[in-house]
């Protein structure tokens, strides 16, 4: 439909002058919030097959993309200062371009001309032939780019162009913003699109208070979209991350805190602590409490004893023991004939969970389900989705596990007292409502447990989530063996490699971690792929290698982690996804390359995805960068007690307000805002507290607080 729509309009679409690959709308048309990206400019079904795996849709998506940096080309060299080594926007006349094939066998050069009245420079393109059907001797261009040295003269090495027109620039001779992009889709390409999608930012009404923008002197929102793409200037640019950021950590403070009011507002079904069996479900398990988990169980049981729903939140690093604490609440809950439910992000996640806590309440009698799109369990026997659902309805079954989505749909429960989320960062008031009106008792609202493996500070914790109660295992349970780190000098990269093939030859499993090799590969499929050819082909050829990455679909990630679970290959290459909790008690060595390139807090939820059964463990941490601000960085993994205070290290040593996106540690609940921005999440919490109890009185930002809670609700 969007294509024969694009090919209509594309009548009236004109080659651009300035040699962009794209096409433009040469007609009058209304631009909303709504349109379609095919509509704005021709775009065809691949790139917008592409736009649309990056979230972009829409005028408005794209207005909500934002860059995660900007390249400094706003300065204009005289061609006749330039140095070599550094970045230079010229601006100046083409006086000869030509193709040429390289020495390389099939590699074609585009050398050019360019020259200023200062003086001229040579410019070489790799692989861009079509260049000379853009470029033509005597046009005015604006060439962005490195200078290079080479023997004799200085030279431009692929610059961005772009031809001198009478409006502003794009790509060149700017502050030029750069996005996180998938394969196949170039910087040029969604620049264009986005500066197409510009005049709507005018259509969005700024949803903040006027007092609040005034109190805590913050641009408008019209001019923080627009800036935030095409910023006139550094300082403006920096208003604009400013703003935008505070409106993020503003509207999810402000969501929390009308879920809180609502839940203060309810009652809850007190759930009896049946003392004595727990005391003897404890005594029974093969492992003693830590003091942490004892403490936590304590102050979780108590939650539920009240008529109040429980609002907690339990913290504490992956292998802490979260599960047995929550199990405990969830026995108690069985043990009054009430239900509980356990929500986790992945179905391999929801199906460890199982594992687990039906493994913990095997000798309790209790029925315990999972639900999930390829599994449906019940006390471990396959079972249909029909008799779950019939078993909930009944009370039969008394605890359900799942995925976040399939719990939100077509089920109903006796009577739900409590739920567990699991990761899960944004559950509030509208999921709260859901699981109220399913709970069998809508005079009453389920507990609610939180558990995450990010580790949050606790005072920046309670300012984020507005005062909830918070449980923070920090002690690991006594016998697990410490994992040996090592920072790997890059000559030793052959004896981690032998090392490696013994630990495989004795059984064990290995995951390779690698960074992203560029914004343009957000998804991690070149870096992931590259390492794996390498391994396979020149490193492990006798090894079977499996791969993970961003572009997988959430089913088939699915499935590489299983088939890795079941020892189906004996390397696992994989971008940063691994991250979020999958066990693999076999695995025993976590090899990251690039270390330098990741936050510690992650670095250190990558180490924990080994050493989880009884082999001693190893994380090796390699990385071509020298500098002495890295050893540092890394030796702090070795030193360092826990991830909180890997946590807190990342906040000193990187500094808030550095690249955000790429490097991002621990779960990306924010698109700009970040966790190191204390300042502002103190600021945004103070706005909330002035704003969320008189919502009513501002229309625009309720409207847009409910938009939020129903996209929430759908993902
Ligand atoms: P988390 O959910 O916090 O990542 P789990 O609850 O899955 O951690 O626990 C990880 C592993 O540690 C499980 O195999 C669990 O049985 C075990 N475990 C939990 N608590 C203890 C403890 N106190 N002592 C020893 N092992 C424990
Ligand atoms: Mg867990």
């Amino acid at each position: 439909m969007a294509g024969g729509k694009s090919r209509e309009i594309g009548d009236h679409f004109k080659l651009r002058p300035s040699g962009c690959q794209v096409t433009t709308l040469k007609v009058k048309m209304k631009l909303e919030l709504s349109t379609l990206v095919a509509v704005i400019s021709r775009v065809g079904k691949t790139t917008a097959a592409r736009l649309k795996k990056l979230g972009i849709e829409t005028v408005s998506d794209l207005i909500f993309y934002y860059p995660f940096r900007w390249e400094d080309f706003s300065k204009i060299f005289d061609i006749a200062e330039i140095q070599p080594a550094s970045i230079v926007t010229v601006k100046g006349k083409i006086q000869l371009i030509k193709n040429r094939r390289s020495p390389v066998k099939r590699k074609f050069l585009t050398e050019a001309l360019i020259s200023d009245k200062t003086g001229s420079v040579k410019v070489i393109w790799f692989n861009q032939p079509f260049l000379i059907e853009i470029l033509k001797p005597g046009d005015q261009v604006y060439l962005s780019g490195k200078v290079d040295f080479d023997r004799y003269t200085l030279q431009l090495i692929n610059p961005v162009y772009e031809k001198v027109s009478s409006g502003t620039t794009t790509h060149t001779a700017r502050l030029v913003p750069i996005y996180s992009l998938t394969e196949n889709l170039t910087q040029k390409q969604i620049r264009f699109l986005t500066k197409q999608a510009m005049p709507a930012v005018e259509l969005i009404k700024d949803w903040l208070p006027a007092e609040i923008i005034k109190e805590f002197d913050l641009i408008d929102l019209n001019s923080a979209l627009a800036q935030i793409h095409f910023p006139a200037n550094q300082k403006i640019l920096a208003e604009a991350i400013k703003r935008l950021k505070f409106d993020e950590l503003f509207l999810f403070q402000l969501q929390i805190i009308l879920s809180k009011i609502e839940i203060d507002s309810s009652s809850a079904e007190p759930i009896k602590f049946a003392e004595e069996k727990t005391k003897k479900f404890v005594e029974a398990l093969p492992f003693k409490l830590t003091n942490d988990q004892r403490k936590a169980a304590w102050q979780i049981i108590s939650d539920l004893q009240r008529p109040r729903p429980m609002n907690r939140l339990l913290e504490g690093e992956v292998g802490s023991g979260k599960t047995v604490v929550a199990t405990l609440a969830i026995f108690n809950t069985a043990l009054a004939e009430k239900q509980s439910v356990l929500m986790a992000p992945t179905e391999i996640l929801a199906s460890q969970h199982y594992k687990t806590i039906s493994n913990l309440l095997a000798q309790s009698g209790f029925k315990v389900a999972l639900l999930s799109r390829s599994q449906q369990l019940i006390n471990n026997q396959a079972a249909t989705k029909r008799e779950i659902s019939s078993y909930l309805e009944t009370g039969e079954i008394k605890i359900i596990i799942g995925t976040h989505a399939l719990i939100q749909e077509g089920i109903q429960f006796k009577n739900l007292a409590l739920a567990i989320v699991d990761e899960q960062h944004r559950f509030g008031v509208e999921q709260r409502k859901l699981l109220r009106e399913k709970s069998g008792d809508p005079k009453t609202i389920p507990h609610l447990l939180s558990m995450t493996a990010t580790p949050i500070p606790r005072s920046l914790a309670l300012t984020l989530y507005g005062d909830l109660d918070l449980s923070i295992i920090r002690e690991m349970p006594k016998e697990r063996k410490k994992i040996i780190t090592e920072i790997v000098d890059p000559v030793k990269r052959q004896q981690t490699y032998n090392f490696i093939r013994e630990q495989i030859a004795s059984g064990r499993q290995i995951f390779v971690v690698c960074p992203l090799i560029d914004p343009s590969d957000r998804l991690g499929v070149k870096a992931v792929t590259e390492e794996y050819e390498k391994l396979k082909k020149e490193i492990f050829p006798e090894f079977k290698i499996a791969m993970l990455h961003g572009k997988l679909k959430p089913a088939d990630k699915e499935k590489v982690m299983i088939d890795f679970l079941a020892k189906q290959s004996d390397i696992l290459v994989s971008t940063s996804v691994i991250e979020v909790g999958v066990d693999v008690p076999n695995a025993s060595v976590m090899l990251i390359e690039g270390a330098d390139r990741f936050g510690l807090a992650q670095l250190h939820q990558f180490r924990g995805r080994v050493g989880r059964a009884n082999h001693q463990s190893y994380c090796f941490l390699l990385t071509e960068n020298p500098s002495q601000r890295t050893k540092i960085r890394l030796q702090a993994l070795i030193s360092a007690k826990d991830g909180f205070e890997l946590a807190e290290l990342d906040l000193q040593l990187r500094g808030p307000g550095e690249v955000y996106g790429i490097i991002q540690s621990g779960l990306p609940i924010f698109k700009i805002a970040q966790l190191s921005d204390y300042d502002l999440i103190s600021q945004t919490k103070k706005a909330v507290e002035i704003v969320g109890p008189n919502l009513n009185e501002y229309p625009i930002l309720k409207n847009k607080i409910s938009q939020m809670i129903k996209e929430v609700h759908l993902e």
